[in-house]
């Protein structure tokens, strides 16, 4: 298959969602299509497969639980879909946000009983900001679900784009009969696959089949009838330009654990989604088909998987060109040509040793200690770079004391270099230097990780005095006055470690009142890369 094709084939997309709105359900469903596993439910056991892939570091196997992401490949319909395992529950962290930075869409699964959660909305805003296409898909429809109405009207209030059902739920929980698809005018009928184990053969009926009537009552069909034409006067149309653009949101309903509508999800997904798409560079856009040489960018970095050595291993999303294993290429931050070698990718539940692989991949390649977050590393004779990766609010701070101050040069490196490979963001009082250092972490494992990490890799005991402070604004515009803010009594004064001027707040309502205390001054979530 040539270069073209193969990028062409290509679906790279992560899964966002709240905890326990069916992520790890639905992706189990996904490689049960695809073949990649014979029976669903082998990637879940959280505490089995997935930590044999990834027992990397004690503190995982300690817990339990995934401290790294990474990437699930399978074949499904002609198509080679990546899936970004974006990490959620206790170990979500700037990584969970970072990895949306490799992905070309997203599939927003939300809980039919609950709505948009607290999750759902800061990974949208990355979505959103990246302009890349969402699809929702409402799950748990087998259970008792809100109103419909309602639900699609909170997507759109709360996060900002507006929806468009591509079919529609008769009922939920135990009425719940199947879904009606509005292009074709028929009803997927539900039916028990035995909570999933088996692929659910897919009944179809027209809406006017006198059939109906064994499936569906004749008070749901009514109601469905009634909810279709509200639907189509009210409810925007299918637009592929929206949606490609991210302003327009598929919705699809159904029941990850019952599989019910996820191979209907699917097609239509790998349809409505598209190939590996052009990205910034410093030199104009670089589109994946145009330019056959190898590209790529650095989103994660993977440290300490084998404590022996303090080797790292820097996750890639490529984004043109084809890679091959050993080959050499130029990392542009770092001005010189390198090797990359071992590279690994994750099939399903378990790590292998890769040989090729194409635009829209992400690989994990032997970093010596020379990557950043952000990087390019290309063959490309023109040497560009893409646009870096911003930095992401954290939410929770904490002071750290050293235990033994007789061990600052330790400490000071172990921080420095911790924070380098993104588990953690560093910064400082705003009028002093670094004897005071505060940590800020996007999930609060991260504390413990950093504790963990220097103690067991640089030998330095510390102490974290957790602070009250909870959103994170970065000052767009420095020529204002700083000394002269006019802020909140909850405010603080920070600088990072390029001394550039944040605030800290403990309630959200003081940053709108800062902002209108002080005519002129712009603060962002987001920190410049
Ligand atoms: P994650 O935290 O988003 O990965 O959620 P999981 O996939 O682990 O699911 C959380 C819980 O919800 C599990 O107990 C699942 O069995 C259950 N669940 C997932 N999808 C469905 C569904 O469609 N219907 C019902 N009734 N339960 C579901």
């Amino acid at each position: 298959m040539s270069r073209i094709d193969e990028i062409k084939k290509r679906r790279t997309f992560a899964i966002i969602s709240h905890p326990d709105a069916g992520k790890t359900t639905l992706t189990e469903k996904f490689l049960l299509y695809g073949g990649a596993i014979n029976q669903a439910g082998s990637v879940k056991g959280k505490a089995t497969a997935k930590h044999a892939v990834s027992d990397w570091m004690d503190i995982e196997k300690e817990r339990g639980i995934s401290v790294t992401s990474s990437v699930l490949q399978f074949e499904y319909g002609g198509c080679c879909i990546n899936i970004l395992d974006t990490p959620g529950h206790q170990d979500f962290s700037e990584d969970t946000y970072r990895t949306l930075m490799a992905a070309d869409s997203a599939v927003m699964v939300i809980d039919a009983s609950k709505g948009v959660e607290a999750q759902t909305r800061k990974l949208f805003k990355v979505c959103a900001m990246r302009h890349i296409p969402v699809f929702t898909f409402i799950n748990k429809m087998d259970r008792e679900a809100r109103d419909i109405f309602d639900l699609l009207d909170e997507i759109e209030k709360e996060l900002g784009i507006p929806t468009c059902p591509v079919n529609w739920p008769i009922g939920s929980g135990k009425q719940f009969a199947g879904v009606y698809d509005r292009k074709s005018q028929k009803i997927d009928l539900f039916e028990d696959t035995m909570k999933g184990t088996k692929m659910g053969t897919m009944k179809e009926i027209a809406l006017d089949d006198p059939e109906i009537s064994n499936y569906v009552t004749d008070e749901a069909r009514e109601v469905l009838e009634e909810e279709i034409e509200l639907l189509d006067g009210a409810s925007a149309e299918f637009d592929q330009e929206l949606v490609d653009a991210g302003e327009l949101s598929p919705v699809f309903f159904g029941s990850a654990l019952m599989n019910f509508g996820v191979e209907n999800f699917l097609n239509y997904f790998l349809k409505m989604t598209s190939s590996p798409l052009p990205r910034t560079s410093d030199q104009g856009t670089i589109d994946p088909i145009e330019e056959k040489d190898f590209s790529a960018f650095v989103f994660k970095i993977q440290a300490n998987m084998n404590k022996a050595h303090r080797d790292r291993i820097a996750f890639m999303r490529i984004c043109s060109g084809e890679f091959e294993a050993g080959m050499d290429a130029f990392h542009v931050q770092g001005d010189k040509k390198v090797r990359l070698s071992q590279p690994q990718q994750m099939m399903a539940s378990e790590r292998k040793m890769i040989d090729k692989a194409y635009a829209g991949d992400i690989i994990g390649i032997f970093d010596p200690g020379i990557f950043s977050i952000g990087d390019t590393i290309t063959t490309s004779p023109k040497k560009f770079a893409y646009e870096g990766i911003p930095t992401f609010a954290p939410e929770h701070f904490a002071r750290v004391r050293q235990v033994n101050t007789m061990k600052r040069k330790q400490f000071i490196k172990g921080i420095n270099e911790i924070a380098q490979e993104g588990a953690i963001q560093i910064f400082q009082e705003f009028n002093t230097g670094m004897e005071e250092v505060i940590v800020g972490v996007v999930g609060t494992l991260q504390f413990d990780v950093l504790n963990y990490r220097l103690q067991h890799e640089y030998n330095v005991e510390i102490r974290l005095e957790k602070l009250p402070y909870e959103y994170i604004r970065w000052i767009e515009n420095t020529e204002i006055d700083l000394e002269n803010l006019r802020g909140t009594s909850d405010m603080k004064k920070i600088k990072d470690l390029k001394g550039r001027p944040l605030l800290l707040f403990i309630n959200s309502w003081s940053v709108g009142m800062t902002l209108e205390r002080n005519e002129g001054l712009v603060l962002s979530e987001f920190g410049k890369a």
